[in-house]
């Protein structure tokens, strides 16, 4: 007898985007088969046909591949259990003909009552018996004509052979149905392999809520502020979208009818939430996938710590790629107990990843992430990615920090100003004044720009170069950071940097 190859599978419901806890799922299921030479497949459950849709299937796919977690099905073709009714009938039928399932209210009801309990084992959970007692008949067919889940995901198991159910603790309780519906049909059960599920690190549940309640907090402070109608006004009064951030489904629609529900915190929505973040200039927690790939993070990265959710490869490796994954991950290493998520190890990881890569991959990646900031730096982009790559904890970081090359400042901060232009009856503005002149006949590169600053240092006896470099950050920027002053000049350019020299020292004479 030979052994049949190892099939798992990921078998998520289209109902909304990829959770951080389904792509773990999708993660070790498919480390579990591509370490063994199996089969990995990708199966998608839309038996709830209302909450069902093709967007959200179509996204939850983007995000798998993005992930780098690709699936092995024959011919390409991701089976959707809405396409297999005809399959569920059959076997819905043969249960009933056997007596073993029966008619009730329009639905098919699967008996129970005959069976003395169900025991089973889990990989993870261990020995699992259910008593008689806690044994109920169960629908497997709809009043619409839709098999349950329960009997969908048996037979579709069945059908593609899988030999090892990876999947979230929370169907843990589901799984003396699953079992006893395998023996109905005279089927060898499947390992069954429960995941501890991730949680924040409060112990509450990572979803969507956690967005809803940091937008809404931000709300209630300027409401505090401002009043409601103004909040309101302003956050429907919908400004175009700055360059610097990425492209976002979240910005587009209508939120006006939710907004009041959502401040009195009658609706969670999504939408209203991500507008008010960008109003505001807040960041929500990310929670499903595409909110870390928006935010910059590396699919690579991403799966490494997931992988460290509930699983460790049992030294002290932290890092490590998706081809260590397939050779080290096995279930018993999994543990029991809910893990928990933590935002900073995520970013660490990240910018570790980002710091340490070579200039050329990061500016690649960068300009994949960001289109529009490469066409817009043009051959300066190079530059920029090169300034930003020792301070990026994200591939949005640049665009953040140096959201100033796309922007001249419209105000100024005032402790910077005090402290660098101001004091001493004026010192910084005078200096930033004749620096000016000096700007005007200097040739434009970080060479020149560099000898230029450190000329003027010396031939006004300044005490050292931030003597001028802090009022020209404040001129440029409007705050008293930026990258090294010579890199800074050279990427804005000659002309703009003369132009917002003179607006600053406009702005100040004026006050
Ligand atoms: N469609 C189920 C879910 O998304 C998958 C259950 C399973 O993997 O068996 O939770």
């Amino acid at each position: 007898m030979t052994t049949p190859s190892i099939v798992t599978r990921f078998a998520p419901s289209p109902t909304g985007l990829l959770h951080v806890g389904g792509a773990r799922t999708a993660l070790f299921s498919w480390a579990y088969a591509k370490g063994r030479g199996g089969t990995f497949i990708l199966r998608l459950e839309d038996t709830d046909q209302k909450r069902s849709s093709e967007a959200a299937a179509e996204k939850i796919i983007e995000d798998l591949r993005w992930l780098g977690l690709n699936w092995d099905n024959s011919g390409g073709v991701i089976p959707r259990q809405s396409q297999r009714l005809a399959r569920y009938n059959e076997v819905i039928d043969e249960l009933k003909s056997r007596r073993l399932a029966y008619d009730d209210a329009g639905a098919v009801r699967f008996r129970m009552d005959n069976l003395p309990g169900v025991a089973f084992d889990d990989a993870v959970y261990g020995h699992i018996e259910v008593g008689k007692g806690q044994l109920e008949d169960f629908v497997i067919k709809k009043a619409d004509g839709f098999p349950t889940f329960h009997l969908a995901v048996v037979v579709d198991d069945i059908d593609m052979n899988v030999t090892h159910v990876i999947r979230g603790q929370e169907h843990l309780s589901n799984t003396a149905k699953h079992a006893a519906l395998y023996d109905a049909l005279g089927k060898p059960r499947p390992v069954w392999v429960h995941t501890p599920s991730i949680m924040n690190p409060d112990g509450s549940k990572m979803s969507k809520r956690d967005k809803a309640k940091v937008a809404r907090k931000a709300a209630l402070a300027r409401i505090e502020i401002e009043g409601r109608e103004a909040f309101i006004d302003r956050v429907l009064n919908v400004k175009p979208v700055p360059m610097y951030i990425q492209d976002s489904d979240a910005v587009s629609g209508n939120i006006s009818d939710k907004i009041d529900g959502f401040i009195d915190s009658e609706n969670d929505d999504i939408l209203t939430a991500a507008v008010i973040a960008l109003r505001e200039g807040i960041r929500l927690p990310e929670i499903n996938v595409a909110d870390f790939r928006a935010s910059g993070y590396l699919p690579g990265v991403l799966c490494n710590y997931l992988a460290l959710l509930g699983w460790n490869p049992g030294n002290d490796v932290e890092r490590f790629d998706l081809d260590f994954m397939c050779e080290t991950f096995d279930f018993d290493r999994i543990n029991k107990a809910n893990s928990k998520f933590d935002r900073e190890k995520l970013l660490a990881f990240n910018a570790d990843t980002l710091q340490k890569m070579p200039p050329e991959e990061f500016a690649s990646l960068l300009k994949e992430h960001q289109p529009r900031l490469a066409t817009k730096l043009g051959d300066q982009f190079r530059g920029f990615a090169g300034m930003y790559q020792p301070r990026s904890r994200t591939l949005n970081d640049p665009a953040e920090l140096g959201r100033f090359f796309f922007e001249a400042p419209t105000t100024y901060d005032d402790k910077a100003v005090k402290k660098n232009l101001a004091r001493n009856d004026g010192e910084g503005l005078k200096l930033l004044g004749e620096f000016r002149d000096v700007l005007a006949g200097t040739e434009w590169n970080a060479a020149a720009l560099q000898a230029a600053v450190e000329k003027f240092t010396a031939d006004k006896q300044l005490k050292n170069m931030g003597s001028i470099a802090q009022p020209l950050r404040v001129a440029l920027t409007g705050t008293a950071v930026s990258p090294p002053i010579d890199q800074t000049l050279e990427l804005i350019g000659q002309q703009e940097t003369l132009a917002r020299v003179d607006r600053c020292l406009d702005k100040c004479k004026e006050n």
